[in-house]
């Protein structure tokens, strides 16, 4: 078949102290017409080892780096739970604009109307997306989000003269759940999902009692699965007095779909950065912004802004706040992002999140005859196999997804969730059209050929890359982490 990857013109490149030639300098100035003078003594003596490098040098070493890099402007990368769709380039081009780029946090509020206006109006966008009633920007992630909903919990809890110990989380969680409920100083309650992939309505009521402050439910769920129990489960815990908190990571699949505050959601964070339009997965500034009802509106973050007649306006002045959570305001640049991507949207936005699970779908049922499919029933945004069918070949999830490179896929997310062994989880978004999915699913379906054929060849791969193989348990075992052997 004729494969995305390719072994093309992947150019060889040393470390930049390699490359250095002493004397080659990258800067073309004029001879300075101000006379030397002598450094301060504390500047005398050796100078920092920099390399020499010419222009050239520099540009051809990050040039080249850059190509032995895979992103989503590269490929389709079908990486489950962290949503890597395609961003468009307006709103890079919105977030740069010099009014907005240029914009210093302690600039007073009466010369930063348009800046505060973009965060009021961004506020009011997301509580229509979710169909809750307030919003707090400030978070930098979607962990850090759900710190700051645990910490809202805590203030509600507080309020009512009340100290809860407890938080459900289930056992599909992402890591980050149970991390956050922890800083907080609840101690997690592992919630079993039932048969189908999905929270039933009596574990929660065994486990919900009033020592319990809530529930952290990822709703869809990380197996690609809608919690179809989420309401009946709601009313079981608020009856106990608990709050429901939703991980809204994976909201690319209902955006404008599902009321959150409707299905009895008291928190949700979303990730503006898997959702709205910001490239990340490097590790880059992320927003987890918190959308909440109005019970738990009192305590959100300070400032808040809001409008005092037609002027835009911190408040601070809100005695049941949780305090600052993050310096200033939040990632101002993903705010930025986030805003543009929804305007340029508008309604599109629904159907965005209907593409996004027709996509899943889609791929579901065309290699659910080569790969185990754990949970047999229409999915959301992702679908999680597992590589039971290849287990008589001895061929691995690892084996398969590190083969995809070879087809020029980005391997999809694997061994999460915990709950299946040996899953792949295959998120394809909203961005990649139709004759992607296609290659993508006969590369798969080539794979597959390939385990029952020639299993040698998987367990070698990549072959074609300019990486192949790493030895993972050496990694592990003696990591260099100083760059230098
Ligand atoms: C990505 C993700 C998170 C954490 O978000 P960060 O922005 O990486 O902190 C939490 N839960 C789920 C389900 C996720 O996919």
């Amino acid at each position: 078949m004729k494969v995305a990857g390719t072994t093309g013109l992947i150019m060889n490149e040393p470390l930049l102290w390699e490359k250095s030639k002493k004397g080659r300098c990258g800067i073309s100035i004029p001879e300075s017409d101000v006379p030397s003078a002598p450094l301060d003594a504390e500047f005398e003596g050796e100078g920092p080892d920099f390399p020499d490098l010419s222009e050239v040098d520099v540009v051809r070493h990050f040039t080249r780096l850059s190509q032995w890099n895979f992103g989503v402007d590269t490929g389709m990368y079908p990486l489950g739970s962290c949503t890597m769709k395609y961003n468009p380039k307006i709103n890079e081009k919105i977030a740069a604009m010099p009014g907005f780029a240029g914009a210093h946090p302690m600039l007073p509020p009466e010369l930063s109307q348009g800046t505060l206006q973009l965060m009021y109006e961004l506020e009011g966008f997301l509580n229509e997306i979710t169909g809750m009633d307030a919003t707090t920007l400030q978070p930098a992630a979607g962990a850090h989000g759900e710190l700051t909903a645990m910490l809202l919990f805590y203030a509600y809890h507080k309020s009512k003269g009340e100290k809860r110990s407890k938080i459900l989380i289930p056992d599909t969680a992402h890591g980050t759940n149970p991390a956050s409920a922890t800083l907080c100083g609840y101690e997690s309650i592992p919630l079993e999902s039932g048969e189908d992939g999905i929270l039933t309505v009596e574990r929660v009521a065994e486990l919900m009692d009033e020592d319990t402050a809530g529930i952290m439910v990822t709703n869809p769920n990380t197996l690609g699965l809608f919690e179809e129990n989420i309401k009946k489960i709601a009313e079981i815990v608020h009856d106990k007095g608990g709050l429901v908190y939703c991980d809204g990571a994976n909201m690319n699949a209902v955006m404008g779909v599902v009321k959150m505050g409707a299905i009895g959601i008291d928190a949700i964070h979303l990730n503006l950065h898997k959702t709205f339009s910001t490239p990340h997965g490097g590790g880059g500034p992320g927003s987890g912004p918190v959308c909440v009802k109005k019970h738990l509106e009192p305590f959100l973050p300070v400032p808040r802004v809001t409008k005092d007649g037609d002027r835009y306006v911190f408040q601070y002045d809100r005695p049941d706040s949780i305090g600052k959570i993050h310096a200033f305001y939040g990632n101002y640049g993903i705010q930025i992002r986030a805003y543009s991507y929804i305007l340029t949207m508008g309604q599109d936005l629904k159907r965005a999140s209907q593409y996004a699970v027709l996509s899943a779908n889609y791929i579901k049922e065309k290699l659910k005859d080569v790969l185990h499919l754990p949970y047999d029933r229409p999915c959301m945004h992702e679908c999680v196999f597992t590589d039971k069918n290849q287990e008589p070949y001895k061929i691995t999830t690892l084996d398969m997804a590190k083969r995809l490179i070879d087809y020029g896929f980005h391997p999809p997310t694997i061994y999460f969730p915990l709950v299946v062994h040996g899953s792949i989880m295959i998120e394809p978004t909203d961005t990649e059209p139709k004759e992607n999915l296609d290659q993508f699913i006969e590369a798969f379906r080539s794979i597959a050929r390939e385990a029952a054929e020639n299993p040698d060849l998987l367990r070698e791969a990549p072959t074609v890359p300019k990486v192949r193989r790493l030895d993972e348990a050496t990694a592990a075992r003696k990591p260099v982490l100083c760059g230098v052997n």
